[in-house]
């Protein structure tokens, strides 16, 4: 399997060589590949998981070449921000769930 740094090396390398335009457009394919992969998961369609799975690793693809030409630490800033609201989102809703959940036994 190919390591970190080499997989950082490759999507730099490719984002260098096709140039923004053309891969921010083979990101939006893929993604929009990604939305009827999941149409087709969801739908319990029998080849649906390796289709899934293989849409899954070509948007990642992307969409790391992406996060190259914005700069990795740019971009981990707002996971960072983003992941502690996602947090604080879910444990307000288990709160929730487990409030209804009590009021639901009395
Ligand atoms: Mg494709």
């Amino acid at each position: 399997m190919i390591d970190k740094k080499e997989l950082e090396k490759l999507y730099k390398d490719c984002a260098e060589f096709w140039g923004f335009e053309k891969q921010a457009r083979e990101a939006q394919e893929e993604c929009s590949e990604l939305i009827t992969a999941i149409s087709h998961y969801l739908r319990g369609r029998k080849d649906a998981p390796a289709e899934l799975v293989e849409k899954i690793a070509d948007v990642y693809l992307m969409l790391n070449q992406l996060i190259s030409y914005f700069g990795e630490d740019w971009i981990m800033e707002i996971v960072d921000w983003k992941s502690d609201k996602i947090k604080r989102k879910l444990e307000e809703y288990k709160l929730k769930e487990q409030n209804e959940h009590k009021g639901s036994q009395s």
